[in-house]
Formats: C-alpha cells, structure tokens, sequence
C-alpha cells in the first residue's frame, strides 16, 4: 500500500483479506473464519474485551493475605492432576522477578495449555496462604505474552481479545495480526467520514486516531477518547438511518388531513364510563395533532400493562371512522384480538355514524373480527363490507395482512405490541391504504434512549400514569420448600373459595411448539391430580386450535373456571379483572420483561392481589431477576434493569434493530453517546439531507441497513 493513495474507507479494508496479512496461511484463515473474522476491517473491529495496565501491577512479594491484586508474571512451572474427589486441578508457579507465587484452577484442565512456561500473563485475585504457601485460587488470567511467540507486547497497556479456545485463535496471536494490520495502514491511514468541524463541536478523536487508541493505547485517556469515538460512530450510523427515515415520512405530504373534532370522537369521549387521565388526554392530543397534518402520523404509544391504551387507540380510530374513514386494529395474538374486539364492542356500543338512506340517517358503528377462526363465508361478508365501506372498524391478528381484506378507505391503522411485528409487516399494512396513519402500541416499557435506537423513527406518546383503582400486588419469591410452596397454592385455594379466579403459568419449556403443549398438557394433568384438586381448571397454550382456545378464553371470562393453566400465550393483553393469584413455575428462565408482563394479569381491579415466583435461580443473573420483581411493579423501572443485566440485543432482538451492530456500543452504559449520536445525526441531515456530501457516511449506513435504505437518499 503505497503512499500517496487515498486514506482507506471500512470498504477499503473490507476488501482486504486476512490472508494478506503475516504469518496467515489457510489454516489460520480459517480458524479466524470460525470467529467471523474474513477481512482487515472484521479484524480492526475485533475490539479488545479488556485492557491490562501494566502500570497498575503490584510486586509479588509486597502482597498481603486476604489482599485482591493483579500481579504480571512470568510462568515457572505448570502441571495438571486430579484431586481425590476427581476435579480436574492446575498448578502452575510464576514468578515477577520479586517473589514466587502459587496459582491453582480447579475444573479448568485447559489452564495448563494457556500456561505453558514463559508464558507472561497478568493475574488477579486474592492472595490465601494453603499449606503455608502463597496461593491464588482460580485467579482472572490475561496472556500478555509468550516466549518465543511473534508478539507485540510493548506499552504499558495490554489489549486482551476475545479468544477462541474452540478457533484456537488466541488473544496474544490477534494483538499480532491487529499489530501487522496497523502497521501496514500506516501509511494511507484511516478515512474519516466527518467534517473536522463536527469533531471539533462533539469534542470527538478522528477515526484514524481511534482505531489507533483503541489497539494500542498510550494511556488510559487515550484509550477512553478512541472507544467513545468508536461507540459513537456505531450509535451514529442508526441514528442517521432512523432520523432519515422520519424525516423521509414527516416530508410525505400525501397523508389523510382528518377531520379529527367530530361528533363521533366527541360522543365516544362523553359516554366512557371513568374520567380520561392527564397522560391519556394528552397521548390522545398529541394523536389527533399528527392525524390532523397532511403528513402520515407515524407515532408510537407506549404504555405498561393495564395504562389504558386501548382507550386511546379507539379515540384515533374514531376520529378516523368520523370523516368517513375506516380503520384496523391489529394484535399480536387471536386470544388479544378477540379480547380487543370485545372490548370496542361494550365501548362503542350505542355510537352510530351518519348513513345515508337508512332511514334514521344513521346507523350504529360497525366493528368486525377477522382471524383464522372466520370462516370462509363470514369472510366473503367481511370483504364485501370493507369494499362498500359499511365496516368502520376491523380487528384481527396477523390475518389482517395476509388475508384478502381490501379496504375501501383505510385511514387510521393501530398495531397493538409492536416488538412483534416486523418492519416489513408495519410496511406491507400501510400499503393497504393510501397512506394511512399508523399508531404503534407497545406495553414493554422501554427506558429512553433504547427507545432512541429500537423506535428511533416513530414519534413517541407515554402513558406513565395508571387508571385509578389499580390494587397492588405483594410478589413473594417462592423457593423449593415444599411447605412455602404449600402456602402459595393454599393462597391460591383460598381466594377462589372467595370467588376470584387464578392464573398457573407452566414451566418453561425451550423448544416452542409441540414440545411446549405436551409440557403443558401434563402439568395441567398434574395439577388436576394433586394441588388444583377439586377445582374448575382450564388449559391454554399457543398449539390449541384456535376454537378451543377461545372457548376457554370465554369460560373463564364468564367464571366457569376457577383457574387456568397456560403458557405464556397469557402474557398479552389478557384482561380478566376478577383474576387475584398468579403462580409462575421456573420463574427465573423468564426475562424480567415479561415476568412483568405475565404478572400484569393480575390486580388488573378484583382486589388485592398475589403473584408467587416459584423460582430457584441457578445464576446471579436469575437472583437478581427475582429480586427485582419482588421490589418494584415500575415497568419502566425494571425495564431499566433488563437492559442492564440482559444487554440490548438479548432484549429487543439483534435482527429487527441493529444491535448486531453494536460491537462496543451498550445501553444502558452508553446511554449518554447515543443522545449525542441522536443529536449529530440531526446536525447532519439539516446541513445535508440526501448525505450528498458525506458519501462515505452514508456507504456506512446503506451497509447496515441494506436494502432498506433505499428509499431514504436519493441519489
Ligand atoms: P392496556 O391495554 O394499556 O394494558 P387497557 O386499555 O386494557 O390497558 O385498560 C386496562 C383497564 O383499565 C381496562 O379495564 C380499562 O377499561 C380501564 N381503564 C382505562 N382507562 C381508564 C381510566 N382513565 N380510568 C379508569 N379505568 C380505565
Ligand atoms: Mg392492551
């Protein structure tokens, strides 16, 4: 690579090969393949997991017992047995020059080959005496170097890499091969996709600096300003995407202007049997503002279980249905979308629509449910009322898209728990109108700028507040004591001794589908047997025919069941207020987010309410879990602590939003880099909408959104 060309771009380097670089034949090729490594920018963006400072070390000899530190030494000696109860152990001796120190791992036999002698390595963790020698016992390791090994270890700071033991692809042959990388780039250096007049502003390093910094770093501030640079170009990239996209729809001018004060909207508004809340009021402005604007509304309502969301979802489908529009209601499941068409029945009841030649000139609103149980002549009548427009409102389940249905004038669309549905779906039902306005509604809560990176584009409503009436809940964890056990399902017997019903939810099972209903079939068998002896129970799982299930559905609505066992498909949208007891089995494999969501089907108004966790977390991970769900109902709150012990991606899906992505970027830790990002992106796209001066950039971006980018720049 000579100098005088161009500094090289992530497609420069993408064309690249590993095979190019030195010391790396097929073999190697390979094995870094395994670890998704094919090219030099895979390699450079192979981030370091950690980095040793080695100025921070302490000497052997001045360690005290009972004291934690990381000592960089050499090893001396290493050798592998069995103890008497056949645990695998590792002893090896190191040594930094002031003292010796004995480090043993118990259960981890590949030890010995990490640390064959003269390998260098840092080690932390807590100085004990054993048999009077100085010990660590299973101390945190990072190979620094190895003798006789083509290595780069000078500097003070020591990247460690995610190795593969597996690959046998090590972190002290990447520091190498990132080494010969850097080395090679030198020369033409890295691309930098920014003006200098925005680094400058966002107080940020240039590309070239950071990829330097974040491989080699000279000191920790400079370490620190390559990774912030680094995040924030990650966060950038789907900023750019999203805020484009927004802005790309908020331009359409080709949106419905509603009518939305009418006397429809008004007379539904006046006979709701409670007062709206604040937040309600003001999520159902915020609705009509944008369904009142020639530009589509493209608008998110989040709101946890049970803040009233469907209240304001039919205020916008109303508003819609008065100007003559009609509109649909979209859920994630038929036992959801039977429940939602019930529920606009009883709150629409009595509302009528102007009609011509009816003979009151008007005629009630007509609310219909298509779902893979309508047959097919209710379905040739439910086509046929959308075609002449008589249906005003239609509810369904993913058969909405699918189906035939052909509205005449689709104006208004509510998609009900959105993580569900794919962008593609959002795309394919806006192409049944002409441009209808969509509401997206979501019960998980999401902490703000994680919303920033999932629903970057949608404007957002909040409903913080609940209803009144609202009765709490006491969570208890319940552990594997038969007798606290005991307790929970006594409780469970006694509340429907007094007429509330309850919830079972089965135990996990991995594998979704058949697997799960056999699962479950046999606990509700059991649970017959022994502890819901004697009681009207129910089953529900996802592989029920769609008529049983509803069936069931409707008995325990109508209380001629006591209690229902079910999987998870309880956990949207089930709203049966006389429901007082919820015993969730293995609670602790549940994410937080929808342990919260299942527990959402009680205190739903029936009284004072129970949820019991029977749960025995195996990992600190599942115990915080539990103890998080027994100290808050907060949904925001413990959506909070999701994000924190479970990561992004885990919680939102690495396909749908980008987060796969994310190589060092993580949230909520770098919540503060993404407002930034949000914030430049907007800059940006002010100054250059179309990205017709940041080429670069937005070869970036189209390389992360692919395809469905297409439509946001024009060339
Ligand atoms: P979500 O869909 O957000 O989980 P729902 O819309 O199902 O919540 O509302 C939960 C319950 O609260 C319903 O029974 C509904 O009738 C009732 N509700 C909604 N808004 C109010 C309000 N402002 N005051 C009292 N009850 C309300
Ligand atoms: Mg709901």
């Amino acid at each position: 690579m000579p100098p005088g060309d161009p500094p090289l771009t992530f497609a420069d380097l993408r064309a690249i090969e590993v095979t190019r670089l030195k010391g790396v034949g097929p073999s190697l090729a390979q094995r870094l393949a395994q670890i998704g490594i094919e090219n030099v920018l895979d390699l450079l963006q192979h981030y370091p997991r950690r980095w040793v400072d080695r100025t921070k070390r302490a000497d052997i000899a001045d360690l005290r017992v009972g004291e934690e530190a990381t000592v960089d030494a050499e090893v001396r000696t290493v050798r592998s047995r069995r103890t008497r109860q056949g645990r695998a152990l590792v002893e090896a001796v190191v040594s930094d020059g002031t003292s010796l120190l004995n480090v043993v791992f118990f259960n981890q036999p590949w030890r010995e080959k990490q640390l064959a002698v003269g390998t260098e390595a840092a080690f932390f963790g807590k100085l004990e005496v054993y048999r009077g020698r100085r010990q660590m016992t299973n101390p945190v390791v990072d190979v620094i170097g190895r003798a006789n090994a083509a290595d780069e270890k000078t500097g003070v700071i020591v990247p460690v890499y995610p190795q593969s033991g597996k690959a046998e692809v090590f972190t002290w042959q990447l520091r190498g091969l990132v080494a010969d990388a850097l080395a090679r780039c030198a020369a033409r250096g890295f691309a930098e996709p920014l003006d200098e007049d925005l680094l400058d502003r966002h107080d940020l390093v240039t590309r070239d600096v950071a990829l330097r910094g974040i491989h080699r770093p000279e000191s920790m501030e400079e370490l620190r300003r390559a990774r912030h640079r680094l995040v924030f170009d990650e966060f950038l990239r789907m900023q750019v995407g999203l805020v484009a996209r927004k802005r790309r729809i908020e331009a359409e001018r080709s949106g419905i202007r509603h009518v939305v004060d009418g006397p429809l909207l008004r007379a539904f508004l006046e006979r709701l049997p409670f007062p709206l809340t604040g937040d309600q009021r003001r999520a159902i402005d915020e609705i009509l503002a944008d369904m009142a604007s020639p530009a589509p509304m493209h608008r998110l309502l989040q709101g946890d279980v049970g803040s009233g969301k469907t209240v304001v979802a039919l205020a916008a489908l109303l508003a819609g249905v008065q100007g003559g529009y009609q509109g649909a209601l979209m859920a994630p499941t038929e036992v959801l979308a039977e429940q939602h068409h019930l529920g606009s029945l009883r709150l629409l009841d009595g509302l009528t629509v102007p009609a011509e030649g009816s003979l009151l000139g008007e005629r009630p609103v007509r609310v219909e449910l298509l779902s893979n149980r309508t047959t097919a002549a209710e379905r040739r009548r439910i086509a046929a009322g959308l075609a002449s427009g008589e249906i005003d409102l239609l509810v369904g389940t993913h058969a909405l898209l699918y189906g035939d249905a052909e509205f005449a004038r689709l104006g208004v669309v509510v998609i009900d728990e959105q993580h569900r549905f794919g962008v593609e779906q959002r795309a394919l039902l806006r192409g049944k109108g002409d441009e209808p306005d969509v509401l997206v509604m979501t019960a998980t809560p999401i902490p703000r700028t994680a919303a920033m990176l999932v629903y970057g584009d949608l404007d957002r409503s909040e409903l913080r507040e609940m209803p009144p009436g609202r009765t709490p809940i006491t969570t208890q964890v319940v552990g594997p004591n038969p007798l606290d056990q005991a307790a929970a399902w006594g409780r469970l017997r006694s509340e429907v001794e007094a007429g509330r019903q309850a919830y079972v939810v089965c135990p996990l099972v991995e594998d979704r589908g058949r697997v799960e209903a056999r699962a479950a079939t046999a606990e509700y068998e059991r649970l017959q047997a022994e502890e819901l002896a004697g009681l009207r129970v129910g089953l529900l799982h996802g592989q029920l025919p769609a008529r049983d299930k509803e069936a069931v559905m409707e008995a325990f609505r109508g209380h001629r069941l006591d209690v229902l066992v079910a999987t998870t498909v309880i956990e949207v949208g089930v709203d049966v207020p006389n429901a007082t007891v919820m015993i969730v089995q293995d609670a602790d494999r549940f994410g937080l987010s929808q342990l919260h969501q299942l527990r959402g089907r009680v205190g739903r108004g029936g009284g004072a309410s129970w949820c019991f966790l029977f749960a025995d977390p195996s990992t600190p991970e599942g115990e915080e879990r539990m103890r998080a769900m027994a100290e808050s109902t907060d949904g925001f709150l413990l959506a909070e602590k999701d994000l924190g012990i479970r990561g992004a991606g885990e919680v939102f899906g690495e396909r749908q939003s980008g987060f796969s992505d994310l190589k060092l970027g993580r949230i909520p830790r770098d919540e503060p880099v993404v407002v930034q990002a949000r914030r430049a992106a907007e800059e940006i796209l002010d100054a250059d909408p179309d990205l017709a001066r940041h080429e670069q950039l937005r070869a970036e971006v189209e390389d992360l959104l692919g395809d469905a980018v297409e439509f946001l720049f024009k060339s």
